[in-house]
């Protein structure tokens, strides 16, 4: 079958959760694909997002790369495109059949009390980012001996984590940045505080996250609990379900009072009050309250990285519900208007809330890519003018497959000579100049 004849389809952004439902549809349909997605490299939250110590997650991206490779008659990759600015979504409408939207959700919520503005306050994205060899990210001063992380989720224990693990030389392998990582390695942090604004038993960590933090050697991680709170944690055991009475139980065994030379310290009920700096701007302490008693505490504190969620954006054109989520007809159609000349879903991050772990976001797109299939069974098509005519048109400099796989093989080889999976390019003009 030639290329138009087939019907064709738009997925925004290239995360676990577009290139899930991209697999399944290329096994199950015979649409031509086109990805497009912001970052000058693909594959979202698995480059960008998944911890350097996590590399078997990241191995994800073999499979991607195996979809690529198979199917390069009629799959199509457009990276450093910003849908609503380079293209907008009623242009992708009106070019293709169907539009997925799977652009995840990468605003974070700000940490919103006074001084919170404060240089070497970040939010654990940035972090994250800036470990992961983001482009042009900014560099957070490491050399404190307080870091406090504000938030219970997966986030903050990779933060701590690596904070607390890059000294020992083990990260040297992985594939942070060289420039990045040297900075990590010569962090002088020796306290770190994981505040928590409920008690233990409201924690999202997973239980392997949870677990490796309580193994770094050279740290003492432990959950200081009031009694009250060691008491109910202690009793609510036996009536939990398996997945959290397992997580329980390694909060359980690791209640006590950090101490030693490099202390991690998880404590609860804990709420910022206030971000306090020092004559340069720079955060010098964090004033909490401690809900359960009322008191007011101040932690010395020369990094704050706060993970309090993330803020899902809805782009121009598409339709917003009153949680301000994209507004759906169900679990994956987007509820357009009926003037709407393309089907439209939304899959992952983008369509659900930042929630769950990469399994979770495959199973939703596997889903998604069902009925996109089973939708489009009578192969339905328009013409439409092509949207690659419209990139060159406005010399949006994109990123092919072809020229990714220039930069990843690029990467890997300058990784192998220092023992690394890869040195990443950490710059923009790098990319483009591919
Ligand atoms: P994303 O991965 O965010 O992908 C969305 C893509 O859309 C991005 O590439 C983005 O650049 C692109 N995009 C955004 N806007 C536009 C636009 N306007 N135009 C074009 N493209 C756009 N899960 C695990 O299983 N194991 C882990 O160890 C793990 N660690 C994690 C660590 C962190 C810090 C975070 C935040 C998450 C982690 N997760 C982990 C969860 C996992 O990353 C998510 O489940 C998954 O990435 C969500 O997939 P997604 O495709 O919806 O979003």
């Amino acid at each position: 079958r030639s290329l138009s004849s087939k019907p064709r389809l738009a997925i925004v952004g290239s995360g676990p959760a577009g290139m899930f439902a991209c697999n399944g549809l290329l096994r199950k349909s015979n649409f031509a694909i086109d990805v497009f997605e912001y970052s000058p490299v693909p594959f979202g939250l698995v480059r960008y997002g998944v911890a350097p110590d996590h590399q078997e997650v990241k191995n994800v991206i073999n499979t991607f790369d195996n979809m690529f490779e198979k199917n390069r008659d009629r799959l199509k990759l457009f990276c450093n495109v910003n849908i609503g600015r380079d293209i907008t979504f009623d242009e992708l409408t009106r070019g293709y059949d169907a539009v997925l939207l799977a652009y995840g959700s990468y605003k974070t919520r700000k940490l919103n009390v006074p001084g919170s503005d404060s240089k070497n306050v970040i939010s654990g994205s940035e972090f994250v980012g800036w470990y992961n060899g983001v482009p042009n990210a900014t560099t957070p001063d490491l050399s404190t001996s307080n870091v406090v992380i504000v938030g219970n989720g997966n986030v903050a224990l990779d933060c701590a984590r690596v904070l607390s693990t890059a000294s020992s030389g083990s990260l040297r392998i992985s594939d942070i940045p060289d420039d990045r990582l040297s900075i990590l390695e010569k962090a002088t942090v020796k306290d770190i505080k994981i505040l928590g604004r409920r008690g233990p038993e409201h924690v999202s960590f997973t239980i392997k996250e949870l677990r490796e933090q309580f193994k770094i050697n050279e740290w003492d991680s432990k959950l200081e609990l009031s009694e009250e709170d060691q008491k109910n944690l202690i009793e609510s055991l036996p009536k939990l379900e398996r997945k959290k009475r397992r997580l329980t139980e390694v909060l359980v065994k690791n209640i006590g009072v950090a101490s030693g030379q490099r202390q991690c310290h998880f404590l609860f009920h804990r709420v910022p009050k206030r971000v306090i700096a020092d004559s340069n701007g720079i955060v010098r302490e964090i004033t909490v309250e401690n809900i359960e008693n009322e008191k007011v505490e101040t932690f010395a504190c020369g990094l704050l990285i706060y993970s309090i969620g993330y803020e899902t954006l809805v782009l121009d054109g598409v339709p917003q519900n009153q949680n301000k989520m994209i507004d759906m007809k169900d679990h994956c159609r987007v509820n357009m208007d009926i003037s709407c000349p393309a089907n439209v879903y939304a899959t992952g991050w983008c369509a659900h809330g930042p929630r769950g772990v990469i399994v979770d976001t495959q199973q939703q797109s596997i889903f998604v890519a069902d009925q996109i299939a089973s939708d489009f069974a009578h192969n339905r098509k328009r013409i439409a003018p092509g949207i690659e005519l419209i990139l060159k048109e406005r010399k949006i400099p994109f990123i092919s497959w072809d020229a990714w796989k220039l930069i990843d093989q690029q990467e890997r080889d300058k990784g192998k000579l220092t023992g690394k999976i890869r040195e990443k390019f950490t710059t923009f003009e790098k990319f483009l100049s591919k």
